[in-house]
């Protein structure tokens, strides 16, 4: 459906997003990046989460003649966007390995019938000749290569199939291609580039910041206990994430919320595809639900209003926690990252690393992954601006909505401390017996007289007892900070502590070790409530007749969406029906003002949401109860 023969390409394109999808204006570099597609170049797009990566291949392919062609590895999604898609009145479809024949074969003819705008395929598709036949015959648009850093990651499922996507340059060099991708680094940017052969695309690099989201990470003591608190004192009713690290503590937590009265789910490799299939289904679609899982879920869920994601286990690199924890809050709204993270998980990571298979090149790259972790988890600073900073951004030096910047760390002189610990490393050292984990070594300084501190004679070191003015969870904060600082290192299958090249300045004398305080473990609402007044424009906390109103709107959706068998999100999104009982339009024209109302929806859903407004004026209904 090219939109309107004779205008230039960007009014177009400004045309489709206000009647299509009911948006009134580009957001941050999309009306550039459009521009440049529809008029036929090739793009390389890095922006974050929730930013409308979208809209940047799905309108060129509304406004250029022929159909655009989505390479995606999302199969268990597809049908999800096609339905979205079809919703706003595009005309898409899919082929994947989940169709049956015939299905496919309607989809082929409608494809070259050239009666798609929009046509999905997973990148193994193009592997076949047979498909690549069928887009010869077609008339293609565009290209647009999603979640384009499979082809840069290391070890990625999906990354053979994305190697061979160079062959769409070579066979049709006259067809736009654009990459789009949610991670940030330089590397992951120049591999897209280099093995998509996109060496003549423009490129278009947004800040990844994701201003509404709250970044917190506390040192873990009892990580249920603490996670049941987050949950109850801030997400009671929420969508959210919580990801664990084994297939074990996934099934676990998630019992334990769901004895908690929580509505979660688990979801791990270890599960069979139709479970899989069948718990992300129901996490999309469903209000509230929570999702427990590794790591091997989450890739493109676009679920816009998940408000919290939290790791009980800490995450292996700073680019997995960002695009994990990027999983909140597409639609802007305020949402939580929370991450508890303790000594045993430093020691389990060293452990993992040490039995990964590949070479030491290898080996050494995790081991700078993980330090990059360590040292986000126990900055004293803003978390937000050393995450951006790491990706290459210059950000201020406090965001104001972390918990280092709404809860400023103590910080204080370790350096005695740290020389304590050390010099009982070195003491027992040269003992020369076992080497010991960091439980050994703060029994030894606290002056237990364990039989394990006995049977080796550690109750006769110079250092036995001599750190009595911290307690034992102060010691285990300075040993997990020395880790992370690399004063200290943790080795082997037991997590046994040694020394470092840099321990012995700090044995010396000549250097000074800052720690941050332990906090109290204990309820800190403070942080969210304190947010809550900051937070962006979006959040209208709506009050009294509002809220009732978007209530029923809510459930109004939720009903026209079990009909239509789609997420409810598919049919609107939070923000529009928060706009919608915010101020209630009066008829047809004022609620096509509404920003995420485009043309098909109005026709579709207008009336019934005018329906469900006009209800309002009913005199209020006696309360039910009147005894209570
Ligand atoms: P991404 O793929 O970058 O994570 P999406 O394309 O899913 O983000 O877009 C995130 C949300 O923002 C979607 O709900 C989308 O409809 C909405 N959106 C995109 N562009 C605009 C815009 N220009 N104005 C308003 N909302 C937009
Ligand atoms: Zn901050």
């Amino acid at each position: 459906m090219a939109d309107g023969g004779e205008r230039a390409p960007g009014e177009q394109a400004l045309a489709v997003l206000r009647r299509v999808f009911g948006y009134q204006d580009f957001r941050g570099q999309q009306a550039g990046i459009i521009e440049h597609v529809c008029g036929g170049g090739d793009a390389v797009v890095l922006m974050p989460t929730g930013s409308g990566k979208s809209l940047c291949y799905q309108i060129p392919a509304l406004v250029r003649n022929g159909t655009g062609v989505v390479i995606s590895p999302l199969i268990a999604l597809m049908q999800d966007q096609v339905d979205a898609l079809t919703v706003l009145g595009v005309r898409a479809g899919f082929l994947n390995s989940t169709q049956d024949p015939d299905t496919r074969r309607g989809v082929e003819y409608a494809f070259l019938d050239g009666q798609l705008d929009l046509l999905y395929l997973a990148p193994e598709r193009l592997r076949a000749e047979s498909t690549l036949r069928l887009l010869d015959k077609g008339s293609i648009s565009l290209f647009a290569i999603d979640e384009a850093h499979c082809v840069a990651q290391w070890g990625h499922d999906f990354r053979p199939d994305y190697m061979a996507l160079s062959v769409l340059g070579e066979r049709w060099p006259a067809v736009p291609r654009i990459a789009v991708t949610a991670t940030a680094t330089r590397h992951t940017h120049e591999e897209i580039t280099a093995r998509l052969a996109l060496g003549n695309a423009r490129h278009f690099v947004a800040s990844f910041d994701r201003p509404n989201i709250q970044y917190r990470i506390v040192p873990k003591n009892s990580p249920q206990r603490q996670l049941l608190h987050l949950l109850s004192a801030e997400h009671d009713g929420d969508s959210g994430i919580v990801y664990c690290l084994s297939r074990n503590s996934v099934e676990r937590t998630a019992e334990f919320l769901v004895s908690q009265g929580f509505a979660a789910l688990p979801y791990h490799a270890g599960l069979d595809a139709r479970t899989r299939t069948e718990n992300q289904a129901r996490f999309l679609r469903a209000d509230g639900l929570i999702m427990v899982a590794t790591i091997a879920f989450g890739m493109g869920i676009d679920k816009p209003d998940v408000r919290f994601v939290a790791h009980l286990d800490l995450p292996r690199s700073v680019e997995g926690y960002y695009q994990e924890t990027g999983r909140a809050g597409r639609d802007g709204l305020p949402s939580t990252a929370w991450l508890a993270y303790g000594l045993a998980d430093v020691v389990q990571q060293r452990r993992m690393i040490d039995e990964s298979e590949g070479d030491l090149a290898h080996r050494r790259r995790l081991s700078a992954h993980l330090d990059a972790m360590l040292a986000l988890c126990e900055t004293a600073e803003c978390r937000r601006a050393q995450l951006l900073r790491y990706f290459g951004e210059e950000p201020s030096e406090r965001c104001g909505n972390c918990d280092t910047c709404l809860d400023p760390p103590a910080v204080w002189d370790g350096t005695e401390a740290a020389q304590k610990l050390l010099s009982a490393v070195v003491r027992v050292g040269r003992l020369g017996g076992p080497s010991f984990g960091a439980g050994q070594y703060i029994d030894i300084l606290l002056g237990k007289a364990t039989p394990r501190v006995a049977d080796y004679g550690h109750d006769r070191l110079k250092v036995f007892g001599v750190g009595r003015d911290l307690a034992e969870a102060e010691w285990r904060g300075v040993v997990r900070q020395l880790l992370a600082s690399g004063l200290l290192s943790v080795t082997g299958d037991h997590g046994t502590l040694a020394l470092t090249d840099s321990s012995s300045a700090v044995l010396r004398g000549m250097r000074t070790v800052m720690l941050r305080k332990e906090q109290r473990p204990g309820p800190r609402t403070t942080v969210r409530s304190q947010k809550r007044s900051k937070s962006g424009a979006d959040n209208t906390e709506l009050a009294g007749a509002a809220a009732e109103l978007f209530e029923r709107l809510r459930a109004w959706r939720a009903a026209a969406a079990k009909e239509q068998g789609v997420p409810a999100y598919v049919i609107f999104h939070d923000a529009t029906l928060r706009q919608i009982a915010a101020a209630p339009p009066s008829d047809l024209a004022g609620l096509a003002a509404m920003n995420g109302v485009g043309e098909t929806k109005l026709a579709r859903y207008g009336e019934q949401i005018l329906a469900v407004l006009a209800r309002g004026d009913d005199p209020p209904r006696p309360p039910r109860d009147l005894t209570a």
